[in-house]
């Protein structure tokens, strides 16, 4: 298989962890969530956890020092094709991963830019459920665990996320137009980025993700 290093782009609730942990599987690829990487380093109550957590809780970005640093931290330590899940999230990080990568002689294949409405956004969101011992990802909707409320791969109970209240929701797809949304263009302009229709059930986004990325390498 073809080393591949890629971007998953998209709004909050968009599917891209889920899509992320599938693709990355698939392709056998490294997966890489900074926001999963901030809630354990919350979770182990590190100094870089408390600092990341205010700004969590709130909906907003976590300053860009906390979230270079475990990056960098974790590329240093990187031997196969990767995909970035969350990251980067502004012009300026999206700078910095170039920098990074060009450093290593590395290059960014592709930016897949999972496309789902805000309306959308809102329903699943306050629906999302994850594990808090695994970190599996379900929808009470869409993709609901087979008993109520318990994990199907460690039979822990789910919780919802913190940060997917109804007020963080909304001042996260604030966050996601003002900041990140620019990376479309930014991507756009490089001639990588790879738009799917977010809408669908998780299997056929996957094999839509899929068929784009094979598409790529002809
Ligand atoms: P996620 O799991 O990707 O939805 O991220 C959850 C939260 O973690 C975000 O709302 C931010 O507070 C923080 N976070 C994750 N990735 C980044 C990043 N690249 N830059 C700044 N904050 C981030």
């Amino acid at each position: 298989m073809t080393q591949l290093n890629l971007v998953f782009l998209g709004p909050p609730g968009a599917g891209k962890g889920t899509q992320a942990q599938k693709i990355s599987k698939k392709f056998g690829l490294r997966w890489i969530s900074t926001g999963d990487m901030l809630r354990q380093a919350i979770k182990d109550k590190t100094e870089l956890g408390k600092q990341a957590e205010k700004y969590m809780k709130r909906g907003e970005l976590v300053p860009d020092e906390i979230v270079l640093g475990l990056l960098e931290q974790l590329l240093s330590t990187l031997n196969t094709g990767f995909i970035l899940d969350g990251f980067p999230r502004t012009v300026p990080q999206a700078e910095k991963l170039d920098r990074m990568l060009e450093a290593k002689s590395l290059t960014l294949d592709g930016v897949v830019f999972i496309d789902v409405p805000d309306e959308e956004i809102i329903k699943r969101l306050s629906a999302r459920r994850i594990c808090p011992n695994c970190g599996a990802v379900y929808n009470m909707i869409y993709n609901p665990p087979k008993k109520d409320e318990i994990c199907d791969i460690c039979g822990t109970p789910l919780v919802k996320r913190d940060d997917d209240r109804p007020e963080t929701i909304k001042k996260r797809l604030k966050v996601y137009r003002n900041q990140t949304a620019p990376l479309l263009d930014y991507y756009k302009t490089k001639g990588i980025l790879i738009k799917i229709d977010g809408i669908g059930t998780p299997d056929q986004i996957t094999e839509r993700i899929e068929k784009a990325l094979l598409d790529m390498g002809k």
